[in-house]
């Protein structure tokens, strides 16, 4: 086992290092994301790379604002900003790009969008969730021009490292696309990286999983975003569930699988999610009937039930990453 040599209150606290710890070590105001639908949709859906999307996708049930009409940006930024200040007390924002894929469109277009959700005063940073298939240099050199200002995270979606996981939910690209993409992007420098992964796809077994967590904590990312995988209604997935090929974690091996995980990764890689979020109407499975409070202190107690915490068993690599 390494151990942590900086003792960090989140060892005591949660015991991995949550998204709320990074900020308020960041920043000395309360920061929030406020999430975007900035009208983007997705090659995976629209044609371009596939039609119908991943077999899991239900856009639609995950993203506020997905399922209204499309308001422009500066009026979702201005109500999500409203609520999150009332809610949480939030003084700051981080506009969060979240719903489809959103560098899929020129770069005018991505600028004006991205600018537009800027010039609110109180935005201080840029979450830009997107596909490792659809990122360029001209893309990146854009969004690397918002860092002297603003923090920016770019959130890549992996969910596996495994092509044949990758191939049976239809994602639409490879491993290999992840790999470019986060060494385009970590050649600017400056960018946090976060990487989206979910445990228990369909074929995938405890080490596939465990694969998954090493190779992208040696990447040298900066964020994760964990969590199970659930079965929502009008998604291709959903029919196999209810002809039995699939099936979905109890979440006593979430908690499992999830203290696994977060005991291989780099102590160094702030958590933004460790658990699904899906509208309750849409959900098919699994139904917990736990709110995501009992969610984390479940993942924090098995931590602690072993004793461990995140990184606990991170060997640093030399490099997963091959030289340019
Ligand atoms: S990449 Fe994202 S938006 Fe596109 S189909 Fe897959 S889950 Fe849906």
């Amino acid at each position: 086992m390494t151990t942590v040599t900086t003792q960090k209150t989140w060892l005591i606290t949660h015991r991995y290092f949550p998204f709320s710890s990074y900020l308020r070590e960041k920043f000395s105001v309360k920061v929030h994301k406020v999430s975007i639908h900035a009208g983007f949709t997705c090659p995976n859906r629209d044609g371009l790379v596939g039609v119908g999307g991943c077999t899991y996708c239900a856009n639609e049930s995950f993203s506020p604002n997905v399922r209204e009409t499309i308001s422009p940006i500066t009026e979702q930024i201005e109500k999500g900003v409203k609520y999150l200040k009332k809610r949480y007390g939030a003084e700051k924002f981080i506009a969060y790009f979240q719903a489809f894929t959103n560098t899929y469109a020129d770069v005018d277009t991505l600028k004006a969008r991205y600018d537009e959700a800027l010039s609110n005063k109180e935005v201080i940073g840029l979450s830009i969730g997107t596909r490792p298939d659809c990122i360029t240099d001209e893309i990146l050199d854009l969004i690397y021009s918002y860092t002297k200002k603003y923090h920016v995270w770019v959130e890549y979606g992996i969910q596996s490292i495994h092509d044949h996981t990758l191939q049976v939910v239809n994602r639409g690209h490879d491993y290999k696309s992840f790999e470019d993409a986060i060494m385009l992007t970590k050649k600017r420098g400056n960018i946090k990286i976060c990487a989206h992964v979910i445990l228990g796809l369909p074929g995938e077994d405890r080490n596939d999983m465990m694969e998954t967590a090493r190779t992208v904590s040696a990447m040298g990312i900066d964020g994760i975003k964990l969590h199970h995988l659930y079965i929502a209604r009008n998604t291709a997935m959903a029919d196999d569930y209810i002809k039995g090929k699939i099936k979905t974690l109890k979440m006593e091996e979430y908690v499992s699988l999830a203290c696994d995980f977060l005991e291989i990764i780099s102590p160094d890689i702030v958590v933004q999610r460790l658990v699904g979020d899906t509208h309750g109407d849409f959900l098919i499975s699994p139904i917990w009937n736990t709110t995501k409070g009992e969610v984390f202190a479940a993942i924090t107690n098995e931590l602690k039930h072993r004793n461990s915490y995140q990184g606990s068993k991170y060997t640093p690599p030399f490099s997963a990453l091959p030289q340019v």
